[in-house]
């Protein structure tokens, strides 16, 4: 899960992406309203938070921009302003949810949990991915079949995260680097074949009947078979 937080106050910025890695959330941060509407289009994020007033681009501008380009990714907006007509015009741009600064962390995380839900719609169960024989639990990074379990390194359970969710999909390196390392990190093409090499080695330990398949020149995707 990619989040991108796009609020101007640095040090609230780098609490907020704290929080949520240490939640096993990715989080990504933007500090001006042009730099933040420019990734949030970039289709990687499961989620962005935004503050209402940025310099530049202010976040109902930036919302209204990012909706009317036919975005739909959730997004949680935050302000320090507690105004009914602010958090009317906030839903009106097209927020999904709405917090006033400051607010409680647990909040803040619950808040994070009911729009990745809503987001990701039926799959999800008690926060635990299922497919096939598989479960993925991202408290614990554990990747489980049966009885049997293995835990995931940080970028195997993302990868695994995103197979899961996308499993009628054949998802191409290009996306997968994208989504689990990030739209400008160093990471390359084989970055992504040797992750996947780990996760089918673990996939084999599990005696799992889920395969990741490589469709030649496009990508990956997973086999699931009944058990
Ligand atoms: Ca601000």
């Amino acid at each position: 899960m990619r989040l991108l937080i796009i609020e101007d106050e640095k040090r609230l910025a780098q609490t907020l992406a704290d929080l949520l890695q240490r939640q096993g959330y990715a989080a990504d941060l933007c500090y001006d309203g042009q730099t933040g509407l420019d990734n949030a289009l970039s289709g990687i994020y499961d989620l962005v938070l935004l503050d209402a007033m940025l310099p530049g681009l202010d976040g109902f501008s930036l919302l209204q921009q990012l909706r009317g380009s036919g975005c739909g990714v959730p997004v949680l907006m935050l302000t320090a302003r507690s105004d009914v007509s602010d958090r009317v015009r906030g839903l009106d741009s097209g927020a999904d949810y709405y917090l006033t600064k400051p607010f409680e962390p647990e909040e803040l995380l619950a808040c994070v949990r009911l729009l990745l839900r809503r987001g990701e719609g039926e799959l999800r169960t008690d926060d635990v991915l299922r497919c096939g024989d598989l479960r993925l639990e991202p408290g614990s990074f554990l990747l489980c079949c049966g009885e049997r379990s293995v835990r995931l390194s940080r970028k195997e359970y993302d990868l695994m995260e995103l197979f899961m969710r996308h499993h009628k999909q054949i998802l191409t390196k290009e996306q997968l680097l994208n989504r689990v390392w990030g739209y400008d990190s160093e990471a390359e093409d084989n970055n992504v074949e040797v992750y996947i090499s780990f996760l089918r080695r673990k996939l084999t330990h599990l005696h799992s009947t889920v395969k990741i398949k490589t469709v030649r020149l496009v990508g990956y995707g997973l086999e699931v078979t009944a058990p």
